[in-house]
């Protein structure tokens, strides 16, 4: 699969609000944000989506994602009540972007069922 438009920002080609930066983990403010706080964790591996994941090849990874987005919640204040965070995957899963991300959503109550 061809590369999307978060290798771009990976490569500072396009900007982003950068929150976070390891040298396997890239996290920005989305453009268009679904919640007060909205931020994408990405990895910089090309993993398009959750059902291209390896779970033995990509296990240090995922934990280092799940790290990044625990830690950029907690930056943003949202550690005390709460956050959610949300991987699409396809076309009926609602991913537009097909480079692997979390959505990191908080500072708002959050409803369920989503849409
Ligand atoms: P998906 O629908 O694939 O789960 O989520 C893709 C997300 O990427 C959307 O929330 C969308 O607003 C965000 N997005 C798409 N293009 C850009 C961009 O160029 N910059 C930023 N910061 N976010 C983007």
């Amino acid at each position: 699969m061809s590369e999307t438009i978060f290798s771009k920002i990976i490569r500072k080609e396009i900007p982003a609000d950068i929150v976070y930066e390891t040298e396997s983990v890239l996290a920005f403010r989305d453009i268009n944000p679904q919640a007060p706080v909205h931020i994408l964790v990405i990895p910089k591996l090309e993993i398009p989506m959750v059902s291209d994941i390896d779970g033995v090849e990509h296990a240090s990874l995922l934990g280092k994602l799940f790290d990044a987005a625990n830690l950029v919640a907690k930056n943003e204040g949202l550690a005390e009540n709460g956050y959610r965070v949300v991987i699409n995957c396809g076309k009926d899963g609602g991913q537009d972007v097909y480079h692997l991300h979390l959505h990191v959503l908080g500072g708002r109550k959050m409803n369920w069922p989503p849409g």
